[in-house]
């Protein structure tokens, strides 16, 4: 890659970002569409959001930015505007510069909904759907799954008040939709067999000794299996479901369509997905 005195500058406001994949998917986008761009990563801390955002205001070759962990709602306050779809969910992951203002966008629900229909083959209209935790993943795709029309959403979490929050968060956006607030102890057997999605927003899983939810083995063999971890590729839940039968998705699916719709936004380009699959899983693959 040559940085030239042309160059559009992308950035990723995170602390840490050591670890983040949307560098090389990004910047392997970039390439593949002819485009003088790159994309690096800032490790911000979170004190210096504020400043960091101001800075970018400032610079004329900016072509947009990702936020991740943990900005993602503090994002929300520093930006000039927000599109209907961050102030709903409550959170940024997109930063879009436009006539000299920085605009809040968050493509982590229609990142998911693009994975659940492309590498997962399944469309979640009128599905029942079942999800465990309610961070700012959790809140994008239960937004996410209201767009899409769901019938039903039972938000599992193990803090029954913010659980309800969520609930009634969601109601007030999507009448038509059914969402149960639910205790993670209230995930048995018979629970599980009436979801046709069941989906885990929370980090339990990226270590290997993480206690389990709740008991994996009761997961009926019909039910679509999404975690939204991607580091390890399989986590026990994925690996307990796969066993049963499930079908299963990891988190992979939803980082790749969520920069994807993100270059989209910044460039108006259509995004070379299959590139950035590649590039994606060259680097969890450690390739
Ligand atoms: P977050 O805002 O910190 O929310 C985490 C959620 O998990 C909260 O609801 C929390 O419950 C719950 N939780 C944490 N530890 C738990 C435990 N031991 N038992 C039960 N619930 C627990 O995090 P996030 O940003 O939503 O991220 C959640 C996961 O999704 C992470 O693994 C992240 O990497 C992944 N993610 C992936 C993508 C992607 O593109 N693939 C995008 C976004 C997120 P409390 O509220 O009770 O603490």
């Amino acid at each position: 890659m040559s940085v030239t005195g042309r160059t559009t500058l992308c950035v990723l406001l995170g602390y840490p970002v050591t670890h983040s994949a949307s560098p090389r998917m990004q910047n392997a986008a970039f390439r593949s569409l002819g485009l003088d761009w790159v994309y690096v990563p800032w490790g911000v801390r979170p004190d210096a959001l504020a400043r960091a955002v101001e800075a970018l205001k400032a610079i004329e070759n900016f072509g947009g930015g990702n936020v991740t962990i943990p900005h993602k709602e503090a994002a929300l306050g520093v930006l000039n505007a927000l599109s209907p779809e961050a102030a709903a969910i409550g959170a940024v992951n997109t930063i879009v510069p436009r006539g000299g203002t920085l605009v809040g966008h968050n493509t982590d629900g229609t990142g998911f909904l693009s994975a659940v229909r492309e590498e997962a083959g399944e469309e979640p209209r009128g599905r029942r759907v079942g999800l465990v935790g309610t961070g700012g993943g959790a809140r994008a795709v239960a937004y996410a799954l209201g767009q899409a029309e769901t019938a039903e959403l039972g938000i599992f979490s193990r803090n029954q008040d913010r659980a309800e929050s969520l609930r009634r968060h969601m109601v007030e956006l999507f009448p038509n939709l059914e969402v149960l607030a639910l205790g993670l102890q209230d995930i048995s057997a018979d629970r599980l067999r009436r979801l046709d999605i069941l989906i885990n927003a929370t980090p339990v899983g990226m270590q290997a000794a993480d206690p389990p939810l709740f008991d994996y083995k009761a997961l009926s063999d019909h039910t679509l299996v999404v975690d939204l971890i991607y580091r390890p590729s399989e986590t026990p839940l994925l690996r307990l479901a796969r066993a049963r039968g499930c079908r299963t998705l990891n988190g992979a699916g939803m980082l790749l369509h969520q920069g994807a719709q993100a270059l989209e936004l910044w460039t108006g380009r259509k995004a070379p997905v299959s590139i950035m699959r590649q590039a994606l899983a060259e680097e969890l693959e450690g390739a």
